[in-house]
């Protein structure tokens, strides 16, 4: 642990800012005491200039700065890896971001506090504080939009680990190459992986995953929407693709809870809308783990709209608490 230090937080629990920031667009809020959060604006992202980008959150700050006392903290939530060790962001939607400091960076620019997190680790607080995990010691999120990630909360607060990839199950070379269906054996090959391995949940998990295994089993290149559409209306493509979805994806789930030991894992990302292929993944993880629950355990996140302010905030408000950065 060396080289990085972020600035100490002493705000006594008063307001923390947060911005969501994605590729696309940012969202600005306020959150005067944990557990509450006003929503301010929301503007495009400068995803490429980094004096603009600063700039335009310095601007917000500027717009709103009735609403919290001057030099109040700012918290970030990104699409993006912030390397706990170094402070380093790396974000291929946000590339002027890539390679900088930002959170010391723009602390120095802003004259104020800045603590910054990922995205998926920014839902992980929101569902473990404010969420489907309230209440849970150990809760484990999901991630399961175009591809796979995910984040560990314990206590409420974020394991970061080595590097800050903590909960990223989508990475690890454990798909299973067989899977047996209403009595058919089917042979899945370990597909490649844009991290460089080959058989990574990732490369299935996915709203891209299923539309892999779909185009693999049945040669026909469909959206995972159709798809999943098509399951729900029972057809047999369909649901030889999703059983074999589920088995492959619940394996490495099941692995995760029992070596967390969460006793809830919400699921964000696009597939947690569809609600019917979040319960059968919670059945298949249930059969599959040493510890038995009478009761759901992979759930759809409950914030899966303002997971990443609420994150934000969060991660604010903890640190200010905690008087520390890093
Ligand atoms: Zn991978």
């Amino acid at each position: 642990m060396t080289g990085h230090v972020e600035p100490t937080i002493t705000n006594g629990g008063g307001p923390v800012f947060c911005i969501d920031i994605g590729g696309s667009f940012m969202k600005f809020a306020v959150s005067p005491a944990p557990g509450a959060l006003v929503p301010l604006e929301r503007i495009d992202t400068p995803a490429d200039d980094w004096d603009v980008f600063a700039g335009s959150i310095s601007a917000l700050l500027d717009r709103h700065r009735a609403s919290a006392p001057i030099a109040a903290p700012l918290a970030l939530s990104i699409a993006g890896l912030v390397d706990p060790r170094t402070g380093v962001a790396t974000s291929a939607n946000i590339p002027c971001i890539t390679g900088r400091r930002i959170a010391l960076d723009l602390s120095a620019l802003l004259g104020r506090p800045v603590v910054a997190a990922n995205d998926a680790d920014c839902l992980t607080l929101a569902e473990a504080n404010e969420g489907a995990g309230r209440g849970h010691p150990v809760v484990f999120c999901a991630v399961m939009g175009t591809g796979i990630g995910g984040g560990l909360a314990i206590d409420g607060h974020l394991v970061r680990g080595a590097g800050g990839v903590t909960g990223e199950w989508g990475h690890g070379p454990i798909l299973n190459t067989s899977v047996e269906i209403e009595g058919k054996t089917l042979h899945i090959p370990r597909f490649s992986c844009g991290c460089g391995q080959s058989g990574c949940v990732d490369t299935i998990g996915g709203a891209r995953g299923i539309e892999r295994l779909h185009g693999f089993l049945h040669g026909r290149s469909e959206t995972s929407h159709d798809i999943l559409d098509q399951w729900q209306a029972g057809d047999d493509g369909a649901r030889l693709t999703v059983a074999a979805y589920l088995e492959l994806v619940a394996d490495p789930l099941a692995l995760t809870v029992n070596v967390t030991g969460a006793s809830i894992v919400p699921v964000g990302g696009g597939l947690a809308s569809v609600t019917p292929l979040i319960e059968a993944l919670d059945r298949a993880v249930r059969k599959r783990i040493l510890n038995r629950f009478d009761s759901p355990l992979v759930v759809p996140a409950a914030r899966q709209e303002d997971g990443g302010l609420v994150g934000a905030a969060v991660l604010g408000h903890q640190r200010a608490l905690a008087g520390e950065g890093g």
